[in-house]
């Protein structure tokens, strides 16, 4: 099980009920220190990725086009 929580509010955004290295989610392919950076295993076949939402994400870059 994955569980993906938000790196600055913590408020956990989703699940994923499948293993954590199940290819589909490409978490296991990721290279070793963005790996150790934002996945924390909390127990057997269960993973906290750490991710931004929405409300945390920093300033969208197409809002630029506002001004065109
Ligand atoms: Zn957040």
């Amino acid at each position: 099980m994955v569980i993906y929580q938000c790196r600055n509010c913590r408020q956990v955004i989703g699940h994923y009920e499948g293993d954590w290295d199940d290819p589909f989610l490409g978490l296991s392919t990721l290279d070793s220190q963005w790996r150790k950076e934002c996945i924390e295993v909390l127990g057997k076949q269960v993973v906290r990725v750490m991710v931004q939402c929405d409300a945390c994400l920093p300033v969208l870059w197409d809002e630029g086009l506002w001004y065109n």
